[in-house]
């Protein structure tokens, strides 16, 4: 371990080791994948799949939502946002407060922190972040873009819209008057999301986030800045793991700490800036959480 950080990473309470290294840093940068929503109970196959996309799955073999989220073979832009509606609603506008994210935020909310995430639900919302600090760097599920991308501007999809996208949806079609579309060119609209071959609509809210992350890191970097990933898959490193490692080579004041319960490599350069925390995300979040509590009772 590092001489900067006077933790000690190795003891076996996990919950203790989180909970001292977010009272030891100046700083705190959280990266937020996909496991966080899954481990805070919106997970993407099961019940919670299987019981609203039932039709979906017959006729696509679709095995998971993310799979369907990203398919581009729709027969037509109402079959499309027969589906979209319906994931928009479980997955944004009805998705409940996920008590991991808000025991997270009151945790690090007394330092200076900033958040990017890849995950693009309704969480941080629902636990009242200041959405000044996260960065959604791969869209929303509640804006839309131009389907051929036209232009460079994300518009948010009106709730009762997409109430009614639902409720007069038949066959797995919305009616035509019913498709959203684009107020420049007119093609039909989509969710705000990357994929590999066309990117995303990047407006300029999206480039006033990615400034203002910057701006976190302009001033924490050099400073004992502690880099907390949660969840974070192997789908899209670039976005929160790769640039995560690569601060803490350059950096080494920076610890990395990776909340995951599968292991991945970890580049020689950075094991001694390293900690891995293995337990389930939400039962460590809950543990560290309650810690943070007792700790004020007793001091305060
Ligand atoms: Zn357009």
């Amino acid at each position: 371990m590092t001489q900067i950080w006077h933790t000690n990473t190795q003891q076996s309470n996990q919950a203790q080791v989180l909970s001292e290294l977010i009272q030891e840093a100046d700083a705190i940068l959280v990266g937020i994948g996909a496991g966080m929503s899954a481990a805070t109970g919106f997970v993407y196959t099961g019940p919670r799949f299987t019981d609203v996309f039932s039709d979906f799955i017959e006729k696509y073999g679709f095995f998971d939502m993310l799979q369907a989220f990203i398919f581009d073979d729709w027969e037509s832009p109402a079959e499309e946002w027969a589906f979209m509606s319906r994931f928009v609603a479980l997955n944004y506008f009805d998705q409940p407060e996920g008590l991991a994210y808000t025991q997270l935020k009151e945790l690090i909310e007394d330092k200076p922190y900033h958040v990017i995430t890849t995950n693009a639900d309704s969480a941080f919302y629902r636990s009242n972040y200041d959405m000044t600090k996260v960065f959604r760097c791969q869209g929303e599920y509640g804006l839309l873009q131009c389907a051929n991308q036209c232009h460079e501007q994300a518009y948010p999809l009106n709730p009762t819209w997409n109430q009614e996208m639902i409720e007069q949806q038949s066959e797995m079609k919305v009616p035509d008057n019913l498709i959203p579309h684009c107020p420049k060119c007119g093609h039909h609209m989509e969710i705000n999301k990357r994929d590999a071959i066309r990117d995303m609509v990047e407006d300029p809210d999206f480039h006033r986030q990615k400034a203002r992350y910057q701006d976190f890191l302009d001033e924490y970097l050099g400073q004992k800045l502690l880099l907390l990933e949660f969840g974070v898959g192997k789908k899209t490193p670039q976005f929160i793991r790769e640039p995560f490692q690569a601060m803490t080579q350059e950096h080494p004041e920076l610890l990395y700490v990776t909340v995951n319960q599968r292991l991945y490599q970890i580049p020689d350069a950075i094991k001694n800036q390293t900690v891995r925390l293995t337990e389930d995300i939400a039962p460590l979040v809950d543990k560290t959480y309650q810690m943070s509590q007792k700790g004020d009772a007793s001091f305060g």
